[in-house]
């Protein structure tokens, strides 16, 4: 049997070292390339290249072959604290929309057949996420356009290159569009860090009895997706006859405060919150799976709680082990 290869960009981050994980597991050949190794586990890529996928002639020099998958999630990215404060818009527009034109384009000129990008969520227009228990998520509320972040506008713009080569040079490109994944080695501290590692370090180095601090009044909703059903949405749609953008997120909307009460109850902790100014974005956001549902046949399914369990777990060992004395 002929073995097959995989490329995954990004696979220092976090949901790329789990698509390594998961393609090694299927008996891939994996090259795995990123700025740096995975913070929080040895990578089980069989090849690991470490360089800058802004740079031309290093894509060229790592896509050396015909891969049978390509899976494109490198980005200049963070959670609410990196995107909304407007202090890193340049970099964040610069730094993912050079890798995009760069790694599509050596792809394309090795005959690779397609990529899978990693869209976002945060490519929604503001408009249609203004009410927190009424967003409007679908494929097809996308425009007129009018993303919150600069980091949502470049992701609309690369969509729409990956869709322009599957026209123009007849590549099968896939697009999904992510919606707050989160997971055990994440990053969960540093101010890269998004909601639900953020919310588990604060429970973690809570005391119970006292409060955690939130950004804003907390009656901001939004849903989570665990990583194990993110790379079963990926894979799917990698090897499907659907191109997308679909969204591969979960439908289990809640509050902010939701998700402190639920990780406060697995922490088995009584705390206060305490509301404070911070970086926010929409007021709603929520998955709409009916496309991936009629184009995939599947949809995400496990309960946030579930997802919820096993990441406080990690985060808590982190938070331990963080503040044993050094020596
Ligand atoms: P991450 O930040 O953990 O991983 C991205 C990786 O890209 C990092 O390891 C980083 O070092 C690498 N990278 C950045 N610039 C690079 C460069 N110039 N050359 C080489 N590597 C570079 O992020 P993640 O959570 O694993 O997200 C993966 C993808 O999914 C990203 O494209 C992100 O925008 C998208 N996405 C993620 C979420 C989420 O909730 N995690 C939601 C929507 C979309």
């Amino acid at each position: 049997m002929v073995t097959k290869s995989a490329l995954v960009c990004g696979a220092g981050g976090f949901i790329g070292s789990h698509l390594v994980k998961r393609l090694k597991r299927e008996g891939f050949w994996v090259r795995g390339v990123d700025l740096k190794y995975p913070l929080f586990a040895e990578t089980e890529a069989d090849d690991f290249a470490i360089g800058d996928l802004r740079d031309q002639s290093f894509c060229r020099q790592i896509i050396d072959r015909r891969f049978d998958e390509v899976y494109q999630l490198a980005a200049d990215m963070g959670g609410a604290g990196y995107i909304f404060t407007g202090e890193h818009d340049a970099d964040v527009m610069h730094n993912s929309a050079t890798i995009n034109l760069n790694v599509l384009d050596a792809c394309q000129k090795r005959n690779v057949a397609g990529l899978f990008y990693s869209s976002s969520a945060c490519m929604y227009p503001e408009y249609n996420q203004k009410d927190p228990d009424n967003p409007n998520c679908a494929e097809d509320s996308a425009y007129p356009a009018a993303p919150d972040s600069e980091y949502g506008w470049e992701k609309l713009f690369s969509e729409r290159l990956y869709l322009a080569y599957n026209r123009n040079y007849a590549m099968r490109n896939r697009v999904a569009r992510y919606h707050n994944i989160f997971g055990p080695e994440g990053t969960w501290t540093g101010g890269k860090e998004k909601a639900p590692a953020a919310v588990c370090r604060k429970v973690a180095q809570a005391v119970s009895g006292s409060e955690v601090e939130i950004w804003g009044d907390g009656t901001q909703t939004r849903s989570f997706l665990y990583i194990d059903e993110c790379l079963e949405g990926t894979i799917r749609l990698t090897r499907s006859d659907f191109q997308g953008p679909v969204n591969v997120g979960s439908d289990e909307m809640v509050t902010i405060n939701q998700l402190v009460d639920i990780v406060a109850d697995i922490a088995g902790k009584k705390l206060a919150k305490k509301h404070i100014p911070g970086p926010l974005g929409v007021r709603g956001r929520n998955s709409d799976n009916r496309l991936i549902q009629s184009k995939l046949g599947w949809r995400p399914s496990a309960s946030l709680r579930a997802g919820l369990e096993k990441t406080y777990d990690w985060v808590e060992r982190q938070v331990r082990n963080n503040q044993r004395p050094a020596g």
